[in-house]
Formats: C-alpha cells, structure tokens, sequence
C-alpha cells in the first residue's frame, strides 16, 4: 500500500506565529465529536475526513481545535451541539450577546483534565502509516493557557512516552464524554449566531432575534434572492417572454391598457369577468367554457373581459392588494414582464418588484423552531414574499426524500398549478418541478405550519407560455398586526368548517395507522393534529 498523504493544508505544520490564519478547511472535516474546556478554551474534536472516504475506521485521525480554527466549519460545530442533552448545565438561556455566559463557572481545569484519556493533544503519530496506524494522544502539555493552540496536526514520531495510542473507533471515550457533558458550548453558541448575522446581512430588509435560547438558524443554509435551477430543469429568458402591445402603453390613464378588461395580452389566460360580459360575448364566452374542461387555466379567453389581478392605490402610499375573486379563488396571478409596452408604471406589476415589509426570522417560544413576523401591519390581500429555493426534477426530488426522510416534505414546494392544462398533457404530478428551500432558500422558507393560516401561497406568472416554472408568492389573507406570527398551510387545505375539523381528527386520534405520523402543534382552533395526511 502506498503511503498516504496527509491533506495538503496539514503538510507545513503551523507554527505558533501562524495561529490567527490557521483554519480547518471544511473538506477536511468529517464530524466533530465531542468537546472539552482546556485551559479555560472550549476545544472541538474533529474526526478528518480521509481519501478514500473511509470514516472511523482504527486509522481515523482526530485532533482538538477551538472555534477560531473551525471557523470555516461552523456548520459542523452547530450539528453537533444541536445533539447534545438539553439538560446540559450550560444549556439554560443566555441573552444575546451572550458574552457573560464567558464569566460563568465551570468545573476546573484538573476536574475536566483528570482522566487519562483526553489530557492532551490527539496527534496522527506518523502520517505515512495514517492508513494502519491507530490514532494516538499526546499528553505534553498545552502551552500557554487560555490561547488556542494549534493542536493534534502536527505529524511527530510518537516515540515519546507521554504519546498514548488510542483506538480510534472507541473515540470519543466515556472520559471525554463526561468532561463534555459539563463543558460549556457558549465560545461556539456566540460564533455561530455572529457567523449566521453576517450571512443574513446579504438579505435586504430581514432582521433575526432569539429571546428564547443560544442557537441560531442552520449555517448549512445560503440565502438566494431567485431560484437556483437545478440540473435537467429549463426556464426561458426573461427576454423571450411574450409582452403585451397594443391598447397597452406606458401613459395609459386608469382603466386603460393593461387594466382594459379585454385587450391586454398578458391577461389572455386570466380569470373572465363575468359580471362584464355584455350581450355580444355570450357565443365567445360559451366557447370559452367549453376550452375549460379540456384546457384548464389555458381556456382561450382572448376578447372577453377579465380580471384584473390588483387593487393599486393612486398615490401608492396604500399597499397594493390582491382583489378579493383571486385572493379566495387562488387563480393563477398574470403580471407583466420585460416585454410588455406598458412599462414600469403599469399596476400589474407587483410580485415582480419584489418584497417590501420588513420581516424578522425568530425562535418561537413553543418549540415550533424558527418562525417569521413582519414587523409592520399587514393589510388583507397584501404581497409579503415568494418561496425561493433549488427548482428540482422529480427525480431528484425523490432521491432527496429518500435520503432526508419525511421532515424533507417541509420544505418542498411542487410547481404543479399548471399540471393537466399542457396542451400534449406532458405535465404531470410527477414529472413536474418542485422547490427545494431546505438549503437554498429566503426568508420564507422559516415560515411555520399553521392549520388555520394567516397567508397564502398563490401562483405568478410572467411567462404565460411557461407552465413549468412560476412564482410561489406569500400574500396575507387577513389584516396581520405588527409583529404577529406569519403562517401558511403546508398541506394547503380549503377551509373546513370547525365541527368537520373536529369530528376528523378525533377519527385520526383513534386509528392505530396515524400513531406514527407527524404531530401539529401549530395550536389552531381548527388545528388538524397530524401534519402529513
Ligand atoms: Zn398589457
Ligand atoms: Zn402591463
Ligand atoms: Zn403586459
């Protein structure tokens, strides 16, 4: 067997002058651990990832670090805390910025040092039989104390008698278990919620609190401001899209162009009006009927009057607002696009300029995790925010779930609005796209479940020709007070009158194929008790 190499960032041992720049770089990084306090430090013992991929096998190298060395691996540092016992010693809640919990008392030094296992540095004893050799520990002493050496990298011979072998696949031992059940974590807490701050500052008009415990959201989570696209999924340009022309300008007064009822293309698959139908229409709209058994949202509605999607107040100092037919119809929205000749000022335009209300992403103080508020009042019908992630084929969205398990469900969104209505019937529940916001996504993707929700997800398109690929925008269908939990329906359900809602889930209580299924404790009148049905 060859001699193995040592990942490359570990070749130069750092020397003590190199402390500040030295990191662990994440590909190095298979799992942390365990922790300790040493010196008045809190240290993490990384298991390296080795070439080959094998993982805890005799050979594995493990080594302490503190957090400024995991700097680039915080997401690890995060799982692993996120499994620790919630009755740790360290565990009760500590205000933001949690810089006191520093001053707290700890179990001393030569309790947490006493054992023999994990008194020192875990050092590869020679990296030219990484692959056989057992990991081993150095007992020689850490230097200066409360600094943050660089530890267990260097790739001494361990001939020195102070040098212990370990076997690595009995790592972490239960000495350093119990050193870790009561070393504090506030050193990494404190990192992650400031690395988690500076990612958010990328996210325009979004702040984040915790008054309820240390954590912060995952740092395995990148905020995207569009769809990511996935490998095999397509969209046109934006360029290409079709716009509307004639009677549609940009000096248009009101109820002209793009609000004339008829004329607008965009509106070509929009809702009819039926209230505006005259005399005339009734063959054309008769026709128009008879297009909707078999082409759905594409039913040829051109000529006939429609609805226009929103209310625009004149001065704009009133928020625009979705009208009440499609706020309680959920037809799909078609605004304007790049193409069109009405131009910036044309009231269907909406959704597309994006989000404007502040929203705050908080740990909610019921155990439901993360949540979303608005920091201002929101009116009935008003535009908050769309669902953004990674936009996957079916396929793999599947492989995702299967890897990830039934939570994975919370966060997939399927673009299936359109399915039925391709005229060669190619869009299917289960060859059409699906939003991943698990680890790409916006501030929307923190918003929980709620039986009885405050907000709705309707569809968006600016490309009336694309029936794969539209927003999923979030618009509040009550008026929302100031700093009120935002809510949606994961399951998307009509609205059940209360005695159906109850006669339902006691039902489910009762049946032995429901014990498994997920809980909601979204705590609803109408709540529905089971999430997934
Ligand atoms: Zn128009
Ligand atoms: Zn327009
Ligand atoms: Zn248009």
């Amino acid at each position: 067997m060859p001699p193995v190499s040592p990942p490359s960032s570990l070749r130069s041992p750092p020397t003590s002058g190199a402390r500040t720049t030295y990191r662990l770089r994440v590909s190095d990084v298979s799992k942390i651990v365990c922790h300790r306090l040493q010196n008045s430090t809190e240290e993490y013992l990384v298991r390296w990832k080795i070439a080959g991929g094998s993982t805890n096998t005799k050979s594995t190298i493990y080594s302490w670090h503190c957090i400024s060395e995991l700097s680039k691996c915080l997401h690890y540092v995060q799982e692993y805390i996120e499994k620790l016992p919630k009755s740790r010693p360290d565990a009760a809640f500590v205000a933001i910025p949690a810089a006191a919990s520093r001053k707290r008392k700890f179990s001393s030094d030569s309790q947490i040092t006493g054992s023999s296992s994990s008194s020192g540095n875990l050092t590869p004893r020679d990296w030219a039989h990484v692959s056989r050799e057992p990991s081993v520990i150095s007992r020689k002493d850490r230097g200066e104390k409360g600094t943050c050496p660089v530890s267990g990298v260097t790739a001494e011979q361990s001939n020195d008698p102070a040098v212990q072998e370990v076997d690595a696949r009995k790592l972490p031992d239960q000495f350093m278990l119990k050193d870790a059940a009561q070393a504090p974590v506030s050193a990494a807490e404190r990192a992650i919620q400031a690395t988690f701050q500076a990612k958010l500052r990328s996210v325009k008009n979004t702040e984040w609190e915790n008054h309820v415990d240390n954590t912060a959201p995952s740092l395995n989570f990148t905020f995207i401001s569009d769809f990511v696209l996935g490998e095999g999924v397509y969209r046109s340009d934006a360029d290409a899209h079709v716009g509307c022309e004639n009677p549609c300008r940009p000096n248009m007064g009101q109820n002209l162009g793009c609000e004339y009822p008829r004329d607008c293309a965009c509106l070509e698959y929009a809702a009819v009006d039926k209230d505006l139908l005259k005399e005339g229409d009734m063959a054309r709209y008769a026709q128009y009927l008879e297009d909707w058994d078999t082409d759905g949202f594409l039913a040829d509605s051109r000529g006939l009057p429609k609805r226009f999607p929103y209310r625009v107040s004149k001065d704009r100092i009133v928020p625009s607002t979705l009208m009440k037919f499609y706020l309680e119809q959920r037809y799909p929205i078609y605004e304007c696009n790049l193409n069109c000749d009405c131009g910036k000022v044309c009231k269907s335009r909406v959704v597309q300029k994006g989000r404007e209300v502040p929203l705050v992403i908080f740990k909610t103080s019921n155990g439901r995790g993360w949540g979303v508020y608005c920091k201002e009042q929101l009116v009935k019908g008003e535009f908050i925010d769309t669902y953004i992630g990674e936009v996957l084929t079916n396929e793999e969205t599947n492989r995702r779930e299967e890897l990830a398990g039934k939570d994975k469900a919370s966060y997939l969104y399927s673009l299936d609005k359109f399915c039925g209505d391709d005229p060669n019937n190619d869009l299917t529940k289960d060859n059409c796209y699906v939003v991943d916001g698990q680890h790409m996504g916006g501030p929307t993707r923190f918003i929980n479940h709620s039986c009885e929700p405050n907000c709705q997800q309707y569809t968006v398109s600016y490309n009336k020709h694309d029936l794969r690929i539209y927003d999923l925008a979030f618009f509040a269908v009550e008026d929302i007070p100031p700093r009120t939990e935002l809510t949606f329906d994961y399951m998307d359900q009509d609205e059940a009158e209360l005695e159906d809602v109850m006669r339902k889930r006691e039902a489910k209580a009762a049946d032995p194929a429901y014990r498994d299924k997920q809980r909601c404790n979204c705590g609803a009148r109408k709540c529905r008790w089971y999430l997934w049905e």
